[in-house]
This record gives structure tokens, C-alpha cells and sequence, in this order.
């Protein structure tokens, strides 16, 4: 028997150095002390989830080194099932990140394991699975594959178009939920044009982030603003997957898409409000459920 949640994507330990300005070609330039967290889209959204009480498992992969053992830790403490995080022969993803005095983030991804998933690996994984969700930072193959795999099986599909990819009109045709934020909106549809266009690529419903504004569901029936609460931001890293963690959680509970915006958007605001991406996610219980 599998989890009721399924996440696909990649696991990365994230090294963050804070610089007053970037180095140019063949500069160097000293920068603050390294700050190593686990992250990754897939392995954020997989905590997110498993933070709220779902019942969620990771299909990923990472090397056989430190990164790895943080990351499958950190997965294990917020009760995500690791039984499908292979272990590849390539080290573990690394985002390196530096992050001027503006706020301004700037990242390098080494992928690593991460390119290591292949479509096999997502064979026979779906059994007893509500709810499986992607996004792009492994193999694109792979997530189509996925996609295919798990819409045969019945299984509700919501992709995470992050980071923006060309997916095949049969993808995006089979996929139960689109999840943007405004800019990938503008990436595929053109920029100013209507969020209802999204449906005309294929997708049964799409849901926009627009960070502090919230998110809007686009469904055939209409178009539902879920306004988020009002937060202090101390942090947004992560709070998209966190969005996409508890959308995907709430979902494989039966609730309907608005609902699951309502109380993804409470998510992904309380993530803002703490440093870090998996370590900022709340639990039922810090939401006051
Ligand atoms: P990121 O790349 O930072 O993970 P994103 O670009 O994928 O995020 P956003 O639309 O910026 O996605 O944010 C996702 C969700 O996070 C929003 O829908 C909202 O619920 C929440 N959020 C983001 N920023 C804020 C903020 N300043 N205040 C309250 N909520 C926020």
C-alpha cells in the first residue's frame, strides 16, 4: 500500500552565502558564512505535505554522501515516506545561492542525483496513490512519463510548472491541476493575458500564485480570487512549494480545489513569516486547526 500522496521531484541541500555584490569573471569576492539547508522543489513540497499530516512519500533521488543523509532526514522528520528517494551513484543536488544586501537571490543548481530519475523509476509506484504531484527540476521525460502513468491509473495529477518547461499539449492535456505563479502564467500564455487562457493548453483546472495577493483557481465554471492573510515577510524561499505541498495534501483529503487554495495560501503565508524553506512550514497545529 503506497501513500495517499506522491511527490516527484528533485532534492537539493541548498548553501546559502550572503555577498555584498557578485563576483565577475575571473573575481573573487569573500562573502558570510555558508548556511546549508535541505530543500529542493520536491523534497519542500513532500515536507510541506508531511508537515500537515498527509500521508506522503518522495519518488527522487540522492547521492551517497552528507547532502543526502540531511536531506533524507529532514524528509523523515516531517514523517515523508522515503522508501522511493534512490540512492545514485551522482552526488546529491546542490543550489548554490548568494543573496545581496537587496534581498536578491541568485542561484546556481548542480543537479546531480537529481538527473539520475528516469522514466522507469516511476513505473509501478502509483497503487493506492490519490494524489501525485510534480515539478521540474528532475528529467522532463520523467515527469511526462509520470504524468502519463499516473492519469492512466486514475490518479489526480497537479503539476507544478516550476522551474517553466515546455510540456507536450498530451501533458498538459491529462493534467488535473496547473499550478503557476504569474510569471510562468506570462511564460506560456503571453504576458497581461487572461488566467482563464490557461485551461485552453489543455489542463482541467490551474491554480496562479500571486505571492502576497494570494492565488486565483481557474475552473471551466468560473474564476475564484483566494485572498492570502496578511503577513510580515521575513523569508519567501520555498513558499511556492509549500503552496503546492498543502494544495496537493488537501486534495488527496477530497477537498474541493477552492477549498484546497484557501487553506494553501494560510500555508505558504506562515512559511514567509520564518527563515528558510522546509524548516518555515507549519504544522496543523501551528495553523490552529
Ligand atoms: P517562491 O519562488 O518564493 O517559492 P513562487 O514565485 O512560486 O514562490 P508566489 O506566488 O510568490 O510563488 O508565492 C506562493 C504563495 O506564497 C502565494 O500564493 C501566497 O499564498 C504565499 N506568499 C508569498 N509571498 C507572500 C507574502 N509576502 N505574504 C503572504 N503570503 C505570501
Amino acid at each position: 500500500m503506497n501513500s495517499d500522496v506522491l511527490v516527484v521531484g528533485s532534492a537539493n541541500a541548498d548553501l546559502v552565502v550572503a555577498v555584498d555584490r557578485r563576483p565577475a569573471g575571473g573575481e573573487t569576492v569573500l562573502g558570510g558564512d555558508t548556511v546549508l539547508s535541505p530543500g529542493g522543489k520536491g523534497a519542500n513540497t513532500a515536507v510541506a505535505a508531511g508537515r500537515l499530516g498527509a500521508d506522503v512519500a518522495l519518488l527522487g533521488a540522492v547521492g551517497d554522501d552528507p547532502y543526502g543523509r540531511l536531506l533524507l532526514d529532514s524528509l523523515r522528520a516531517a514523517g515523508v515516506d522515503t522508501g522511493l528517494v534512490r540512492t545514485s551513484e551522482r552526488p546529491t543536488g546542490i543550489a548554490y545561492i548568494t543573496v545581496t544586501p537587496d534581498g536578491e537571490n541568485s542561484i546556481l543548481v548542480s543537479p546531480g542525483a537529481n538527473s539520475s530519475l528516469e522514466p522507469a523509476d516511476v513505473d509501478a509506484v502509483f497503487d493506492g496513490v490519490e494524489v501525485m504531484v510534480a515539478s521540474l527540476e528532475v528529467p522532463l521525460p520523467t515527469v511526462e512519463h509520470a504524468v502519463a502513468r499516473a492519469a492512466e491509473r486514475g490518479v489526480k495529477v497537479l503539476l507544478n510548472l516550476s522551474p517553466a518547461a515546455k510540456l507536450s499539449p498530451e501533458t498538459l492535456a491529462k493534467l488535473d491541476v496547473l499550478l503557476v505563479n504569474e510569471h510562468e502564467a506570462a511564460w506560456l500564455t503571453g504576458p497581461g493575458a487572461d488566467f482563464r487562457e490557461l485551461l485552453e493548453l489543455g489542463p482541467r483546472a490551474a491554480v496562479v500564485t500571486l505571492g502576497a495577493a494570494g492565488a486565483v483557481v481557474v475552473e471551466p465554471d468560473g474564476t475564484t480570487e483566494v485572498e492570502s492573510p496578511k503577513v510580515e515577510a521575513v523569508d519567501t524561499t520555498g513558499a511556492g512549494d509549500a503552496f503546492a505541498g498543502a494544495l496537493a495534501a488537501s486534495l488527496a483529503d477530497g477537498a474541493d480545489l477552492v477549498s484546497a487554495a484557501k487553506r494553501a495560501v494560510r500555508v505558504a503565508a506562515f512559511s514567509v513569516t520564518r527563515p528558510g524553506a522546509q524548516p518555515s512550514y507549519p504544522t496543523a497545529a501551528d495553523l490552529g486547526e
